[in-house]
């Protein structure tokens, strides 16, 4: 079994002692008395409700019309991100953060990446380390063990579930059902390393574990589209990848600068089979110290996220750690397989490298780079960021293999290899090979009509 030691980043208020938590108590006792996210006081709870339109056809257009909106002080801002960061701000006035992120330094590194460093010593913890796993994507999930359903709802902004109309709705106050689908919550992150840094947890009362399946991904595809702002980005670390909560979560901020990684060239590698317009095209990134795949297209919102999807689960199966980014308002989502945490097991990290104690997650990963301590800030360099970005890069031999196994994850075939002559054989292959495919929303929340 291979394992690293970190100290855990604490994203909830509720992760710590219970004892440090009687101050969020709320006076009425209903369920357990914590007013929590658990069976025993979600369901009789009321909360507000983002309702995104999940139309197909229009899948790919930026979010617009909103119904029962009351006011709109920026039109430029999307409805959603005024909910969020308006509820946001609001825990932050009722001191749910661990720290003041917006006090915290941030520079762009010189070079030709433009890597931004961000001063951080709010996560630096004064806890012991703990002993993580890393050699396990796919884990089960453990009750026993920190999990959203024991955070306090005053931590939760709202939930983020399809409509059942072609609009997006926002309803102020609505009780949580229990006898429907488990809710999707959009929650702080106590330990932000952003504007606006929340959680993204699919049905939360489903307890599942850190695993993608197509259901959570076009959730968080739902939510960077609804968003409609190219500055706010979804990422997600799989265990092994630096994630350290076994219960299905996202992440998500908002950064009003170009991330190093969604200016880097990339070539593809990967296309839509036939002639088709509006395939999915999976590129790989070139000149950038992580080797990473890019989608992008298709014609639907369902094409994209099949393909992220399918490619995930391969990973997932193969027990290849990953991150992933969204970005571009859902429509350019960034594949990250990774192996530091393997690399640190193994003692392949320079001492160097550790002592600055990153853990290079998505954020990290795409160039943002959080820096826990002053001295490694001021003396942060393109060097530093292409050194330990290296070593979270999956080796050229293993990253040609992983090529092929996503090819065939996603059902495309490759750029140069031969084309079906015949559209109707194209279609009959198409759908036959659709059936194999992982089908649509296996146990998930998303009720289509
Ligand atoms: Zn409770």
């Amino acid at each position: 079994m291979l394992t690293i030691k970190r100290v855990p980043t604490v994203v909830s208020n509720y992760q710590e002692d219970a004892s440090e938590n009687t101050q969020y108590q709320t006076e009425t006792l209903i369920g357990c008395g914590r007013h929590c996210l658990g069976k025993c006081c979600f369901p009789a709870s009321k909360l507000p409700l983002y309702a995104f339109n999940n139309d197909e056809v229009e899948q790919l257009e930026p979010a617009e019309k909103i119904a029962l909106i009351s006011s709109i002080e920026e039109p430029s801002v999307s409805f959603l991100s005024h909910l969020l960061l308006g509820q946001w701000e609001d825990r932050m006035s009722r001191g749910l953060f661990q720290y003041d992120v917006t006090t915290c330094e941030t520079k762009v590194i010189p070079g030709t990446y433009s890597f931004i460093a961000q001063l951080n010593e709010g996560r630096h913890l004064k806890k012991r380390p703990t002993e993580f796993r890393v050699d396990q994507v796919l884990q089960p999930f453990d009750e026993n063990k920190f999990n959203f359903t024991k955070v306090g709802q005053e931590e939760v902004l709202f939930r983020f579930e399809p409509s059942n109309s072609s609009t997006s709705h926002f309803y102020p106050s609505v009780p949580v059902n229990v006898d429907s689908t488990s809710p999707s919550v959009v929650a702080i992150n106590v330990s932000p390393i952003e504007y606006g840094h929340v959680l993204l947890i699919p049905c939360v009362l489903d307890c599942l574990p850190q695993r993608i399946d197509p259901g959570s991904c076009l959730l968080a595809l739902h939510l960077a589209k609804e968003a409609a702002d190219p500055f706010f980005r979804v990422g997600y670390n799989s265990l092994g990848a630096f994630a350290t909560i076994n219960h299905l979560h996202f992440q998500a901020y908002y950064l009003s600068v170009p991330f190093p990684v969604e200016k880097a060239p990339t070539q593809r590698i990967i296309t839509g089979k036939g002639l088709r317009d509006g395939a999915v095209v999976v590129s790989q990134l070139l000149n950038y110290p992580v080797r990473g795949l890019v989608f992008e297209g298709g014609n639907t919102m369902r094409d994209l996220c099949d393909a992220i999807a399918n490619s995930c689960i391969c990973l997932q199966n193969r027990n290849i750690p990953f991150n992933v980014l969204i970005s571009d308002c859902g429509k350019r989502i960034f594949l990250f397989p990774q192996c530091y945490a393997e690399q640190q097991a193994l003692g392949e990290v320079s001492q160097e490298l550790l002592d600055t104690q990153v853990n290079p997650a998505v954020w990290e990963i795409s160039g943002h780079m959080v820096l826990k301590r002053r001295k490694d800030y001021d003396d942060a360099s393109e060097d530093y960021a292409w050194r330990l970005l290296s070593k979270v890069s999956l080796p050229e031999d293993r990253f040609q293999e992983l090529k092929i196994y996503i090819s065939e994850a996603v059902c495309l075939q490759e750029v140069g290899s031969s084309e079906y002559s015949s559209l109707n054989l194209e279609k009959d292959l198409r759908n036959s090979l659709a059936s194999q495919v992982v089908s649509h929303l296996p146990n998930d929340c998303l009720v289509l009509p």
